[in-house]
């Protein structure tokens, strides 16, 4: 089993555009770092704007630097029924068909017709983490959580496994499994508590299945033994696979590529 990956939980926050954030805050206002966040450059400000609907309105949410060139919105979806929206779940930047709603700071308000969503839950990690986790940029993997323990934060065991995690790779990004506080509160997860990364196919394959004895070459024969016996060939770097192995092996699904 790889080492698990820390949840990392993001309350409802906003991003600003300079113009908006001049406009609700004024012009000489200066976006105030107060702690910084863990993916590299990103901060929590020490500025608050309240959200607001014709239906009702939500005070203190965070504003996040830097800047941004387009204004964004980040709710949990409990927050957005509160507010009488439905907003998409985007990766962030993606606005095409996301509702609005009217920002209030100290010095004045400003309308977004669009900039409204839910995050996709998404792990950060750098290219090295990409390679110990056998996984890709823009690839969708599950989590498993079963937070444990004796925090007032926490309760009985409550495991959940998300399905549609985006894993998002750069070199300056730290390892962290991005929720907001509805998916944490689904299982009473904290920030910091372990997840455990599932790609797509690998849970009978770990469980159920050993590996053939490894060989720079094989062959048909090898294929077909492997697949008799339920073993799988680990294909690496360097290793030969004759032409009919590697038609017999994709047929058979023996493979499990590791290059
Ligand atoms: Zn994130």
């Amino acid at each position: 089993m790889k080492k698990p990956i820390p949840v990392g939980v993001s309350p409802r926050h906003t991003h600003l555009s300079k113009d908006d954030f001049h406009r609700l805050f004024g012009p000489d206002a200066v976006l105030s770092r107060v702690r910084d966040l863990t993916q590299g450059g990103q901060f929590a400000s020490e500025q608050l704007v309240t959200l607001a609907t014709p239906l009702s309105r939500i005070e203190n949410v965070r504003v996040l630097g830097p800047f941004r060139s387009a204004t964004q919105v980040e709710l949990a979806k409990s927050e957005a029924v509160r507010l009488g929206l439905n907003p998409p779940v985007r990766d962030s930047g993606d606005h095409d068909g996301t509702p609005g709603l009217t920002i209030i700071g100290p010095a004045g308000r400003v309308e977004i017709n669009q900039g409204v969503i839910l995050a996709q839950r998404h792990v950060h990690m750098t290219p090295a983490d990409a390679r110990e986790y056998q996984v890709v940029d823009k690839e969708i993997v599950f989590m498993a959580l079963s937070p444990k323990g004796t925090s007032p934060a926490r309760s009985a065991p409550r495991t959940v496994i998300f399905g549609d995690v985006l894993i998002r790779v750069q070199e300056s990004f730290q390892l962290d499994f991005h929720l907001d506080t509805d998916e944490a509160n689904a299982c009473g997860a904290v920030t910091g508590d372990p997840a455990v990364l599932f790609r797509l196919g690998s849970v009978p394959l770990e469980n159920n299945r050993t590996y053939y004895p490894k060989k720079r070459l094989y062959t048909e024969h090898d294929v077909l033994k492997a697949s008799r016996e339920g073993s799988l060939i680990l294909v690496e770097k360097g290793t030969i696979l004759t032409p009919s192995a590697k038609d017999l092996g994709r047929e058979k699904g023996v493979f499990e590529f590791k290059l």
